[in-house]
Order: C-alpha cells, then structure tokens, then sequence
C-alpha cells in the first residue's frame, strides 16, 4: 500500500471512532480530501486507494488538474470565488463549500440559469470577524440575508461551513463547530427549511468537528502531507 492509502485509511478509522464517541452514524460524515498544492498524481493515488471528493481552493487548479484525471473523481471548490470565475468553475465541480456573501449567490443563481445548472452549495460563515475575511455574518443571515438567499431558486443551499481561526490544540475550535452548529438550528427555524450539512473540520481538529455535527470533513495534509507554497 502507498502512504497516501494507508493515511487515508487512517483517517477513516479515527472519523469511525469519533462518530462512534458522538454516537453518529459512520455513513453520516464524508470525508472531503483537501488537494490544492498537489499535483495530479498524488490525487490519482488518492482516487485509487477508493477516495472520490476532492477539495481545491482555487478555480486554476481544478481547471488544470481535473483534465489529467479520471472523470469519476468529484471536485468541491472550498476556497473564495470571485465573480469572474463562475462560470469557468460551475461546470467542474459538484458543490461549492464557499459562498460568502450575497453577490457571488446571486452570481451563481444567474450564471447556473444560464448554463442549465443547480449548484449544491455551503453558506461560509465568518464566526470570528477579525481573523478571517470571507464569509457571512451571523447577523448578516439572520437579518433578511437568509430570507434573500432563499429567493435564488437556482441554489442548492446544503448547510454552513466555517474556517475557525487556527489554533494548534483542537480543544480551542471546539466552540466554533458549536456555534456553527446551533446558528445552523437557529436558521432552519427562522427559513423554515433544512440545512442538514456542516462543512467544518481540517487535519488538526477533523474529530471534535464530527464530535458537533460535521457532515463532511476538509483534510489535506493529513492525507497529502505538509504543503509547500510557492512564491508568487
Ligand atoms: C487547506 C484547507 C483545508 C485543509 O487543511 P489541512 O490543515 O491541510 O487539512 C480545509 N479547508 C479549507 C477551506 C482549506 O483552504
């Protein structure tokens, strides 16, 4: 077996321990293997070892990697998306984890019409307004936003994801998958319809997000190992 096969099969072992501590149902958490930096032969040997969802953060990368690779594979787009990319990307992946405001909604409502398309997408909540900077407000959504996302008919709004600022011990995360989590009871109250998905946890604190609800998990060095960035 190849180490990224064996870290996989790692990874799902310790998501079934922390879905048996809260509970949960194996079935009910996806795990989401986070690619960006890596090049299409490390997302092969993923693919290979049995993975199917993959994670870019940026459009360019899909878009260079997604032709060189089986057509089974099933691309999420997890990083910010600016308008002028949409319609490059919609076409490519299957859900979008990071709708941050009420622009990019509408954006992918008239461009998804355009092409034919019902996108799956995450609401990004910015839980903690000063380290992060994309995302919705809690209040934002509370007050009229939700009710207006509602509106776009072409939008498959799956539930909320969040990026809680980085903090080496998993414990300190805990309270924003919470937050996440009970924002996302209060929302289905207040639109009176479902959000049964949470997109939180990475490869440092991936188990006390399935601890509160995760639905799907985003982990890539854990899986991939340590990215390095180039220098732009
Ligand atoms: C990079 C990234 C991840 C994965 O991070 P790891 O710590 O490598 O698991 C998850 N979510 C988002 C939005 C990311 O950009």
């Amino acid at each position: 077996m190849s180490e990224i096969s064996d870290r996989i099969a790692a990874i799902h072992e310790r998501m079934n321990a922390a879905c048996t501590r809260a509970g949960r149902d194996a079935a009910s958490v996806d795990l989401l293997a986070v690619s960006k930096t890596f090049p299409a032969e490390a997302i092969r040997e993923a693919f290979e070892a049995g993975q199917l969802l993959f994670g870019e953060n940026k459009v360019q990368e899909v878009l260079a990697k997604a032709p060189e690779l089986p057509s089974k594979l099933r691309w999420h787009l997890i990083g910010h998306l600016q308008s002028n990319k949409v319609r490059k990307i919609l076409p490519l992946v299957d859900v979008v984890h990071s709708v941050d405001s009420l622009d990019l909604a509408r954006d992918i409502q008239r461009i998804g019409g355009e092409l034919g398309l019902f996108p799956k997408v995450y609401l990004e909540v910015n839980l903690a307004a000063e380290c992060t900077k994309h995302g919705f407000k809690p209040a934002e959504l509370r007050e009229g936003g939700l009710e207006a996302l509602y509106q776009l008919d072409r939008l498959h709004i799956q539930g909320l994801m969040c990026i809680p600022p980085f903090d080496p011990m998993p414990e300190k995360t805990r309270p924003y998958f919470i937050e996440l989590r009970n924002l996302r009871d209060e929302l289905e109250k207040l639109g009176g319809a479902p959000l049964p998905r949470l997109s939180m946890g990475m490869s440092h604190d991936f188990e006390v997000a399935i601890e509160e609800g995760a639905t799907i998990v985003r982990v890539g060095s854990a899986i991939f190992g340590e990215r390095t960035y180039q220098k732009a």
